[in-house]
């Protein structure tokens, strides 16, 4: 909008006649103190002011405009009677565009300046708010640095506050913060602990996760600086993803040396006592065999019942020390597998029969799929060994169903074993901890006798054969365990 300021009526008339004919926006002030009131509220592209008015002529009311941050910037075509006027013009106004038309007034020379100065200012008032617009953002950034900062600082200060050694890495595996517990076992921020040379090479293991984006889990020994102590620790590093892309690593090694030397005064313990266990066991077990067959002779002796039951009996604590013994091979890493080759399906039965004999007649095991008729090469004794404790689990953990079904499927590289029963079932989340050493399920486990080790040891057994094992279970609906072997 323009601003014309003249005490005469008529000139402003014509004046704004002129302007409205080419479209301009026009506001009128009638003197200099009206002129400056206006121009403090409103916004103007330029101001076309008449020099000679009474009261506050137009110099004056140029430099009161001067005066103000909002007006000093207004460009102004003054209005002059004579060209000698035109020395004054620049007085006390130095930063706006200035310029003169003197009168009596030629429209086409006024109009040629007010288009100029007009579109002038409007670029002007275009450029002003964009780079109005640019500080707001450059100040937002500034702001957004400052709080991403305090948020870093708050997430290291949390990292030195935790028992662990913890550290962050960049995208590239580049060290870029470690707590002050890190140089209990490096040198340098840059450098890693020194692992136990029959551990992994974390490195080596932090590149294959960083190559598959997945997070690295891993128990190894590093040696602590003052001590040269190697202890182990637990170190997991976790990947922080933008996106689809990892940002950073966090990281954290765990002390767990106490624990471990506790496991393994545990395991020794138990393979110690398994092993006096089971020797004065297959004594007590001969004798009570000769015993039983002894009292057989006689029809009507009622003794050979007991004899008969406490037989049984030892034979359960005879399993459970086997059981024991076999655990601790795995510990010592003594489990021998002696595979031949041999008719699984023999095996399968033989599990079936040991099962249906040493149950009540309610029990009954179906069986379904394609009979393998094939030879691979497996453990017999082992294989038959899962096979049973897959059927004892079934009946065990459905007490309100008897039906149990084994299957076999067989395709060109393997040979599948399953056994469904329709019991208790377990929770999704707690399936894959099933195979962990002396894990149970807490829920069954008070109503359920168990150690929770039997599928621990099959699933080491399945391993030594290069097959798998897994399940598949529904509560409250049953559950298919299942192993798979190579057929060659
Ligand atoms: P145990 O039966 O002696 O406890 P296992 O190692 O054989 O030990 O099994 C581990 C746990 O897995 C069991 O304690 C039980 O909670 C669960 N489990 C195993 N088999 C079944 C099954 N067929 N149905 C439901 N739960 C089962």
């Amino acid at each position: 909008m323009i601003l014309i300021v003249d005490d005469n009526q008529n000139n402003i008339y014509s004046l704004k006649k002129l302007l409205e004919s080419k479209d301009f926006q026009v506001d009128t002030a009638e003197s200099g103190e009206q002129a400056l009131v206006k121009a403090l509220k409103n916004n103007y592209a330029l101001i076309i002011l008449d020099v000679q008015m009474p009261g506050m002529d137009g110099f004056e009311v140029a430099e009161s405009f001067a005066g103000y941050s909002k007006t000093k910037d207004i460009p102004i075509i003054f209005l002059s009677a004579v060209n000698t006027e035109k020395q004054f013009i620049t007085r006390g106004y130095e930063s706006g565009g200035i310029d003169y038309v003197t009168k009596p007034i030629d429209p086409e020379i006024l109009l040629l300046k007010v288009k100029t100065f007009y579109n002038l200012q409007e670029n002007n008032i275009a450029m002003r708010r964009s780079q109005q617009s640019l500080e707001l953002e450059v100040q937002g950034r500034r702001e957004a640095q400052v709080t991403m900062r305090s948020e870093i600082d708050h997430f290291h200060l949390m990292l030195e506050a935790l028992p662990q050694i913890a550290f962050t890495l960049d995208a590239d595996g580049a060290v870029t913060f470690v707590n002050s517990k890190w140089y209990e076992y490096s040198v340098s921020e840059k450098v890693f602990p020194v692992a136990h040379q029959d551990d992994h090479s974390i490195l080596m293991e932090f590149e294959r996760c960083r190559k598959n984006k997945r997070a690295l889990q891993l128990e190894i020994r590093i040696k602590n600086i003052k001590t040269g102590e190697f202890r182990y620790h637990l170190l997991r590093m976790s990947p922080v993803f933008d996106g689809k892309s990892i940002k950073n690593w966090v990281g954290t090694f765990t002390d767990i040396d106490d624990q471990k030397k506790v496991e393994k005064e545990k395991d020794e313990f138990l393979s110690i006592a398994s092993h006096e266990l089971k020797t004065p066991l297959t004594s007590i077990k001969a004798y009570m065999q000769l015993l039983e067959r002894k009292l057989r002779t006689n029809e009507e002796n009622a003794e050979v019942n007991y004899v008969s039951k406490a037989l049984s009996q030892v034979e359960k604590l005879n399993s459970l020390i086997t059981d024991l013994l076999d655990v601790s091979k795995i510990d010592n890493g003594k489990l021998k597998i002696n595979k031949k080759r041999g008719n699984l399906e023999n095996v399968i039965n033989n599990a079936i029969d040991t099962i249906i004999q040493t149950h009540d007649d309610k029990v009954k095991i179906s069986r379904h799929g394609f009979i393998p008729d094939i030879e691979i090469p497996f453990d017999e004794i082992r294989i038959e060994q899962v096979l049973i404790n897959f059927l004892t689990n079934a009946i065990k953990y459905s007490p309100e169903n008897n039906q149990v079904i084994v299957t076999t499927f067989v395709d060109e590289t393997q040979v599948r074993v399953s056994v469904t029963d329709f019991g208790i079932g377990i929770p999704d989340f707690k399936q894959d901890a099933v195979f962990k050493k002396f894990y149970r399920v807490e829920e069954s486990s008070l109503q359920f006798q168990g150690m929770g080790i039997g599928l621990y040891i099959c699933s080491e057994i399945i391993k030594q054969h290069d097959g798998t094992i897994g399940l598949s279970s529904v509560v409250e609906e049953g559950s298919t365990f299942y192993f798979t072997l190579p057929l060659n």
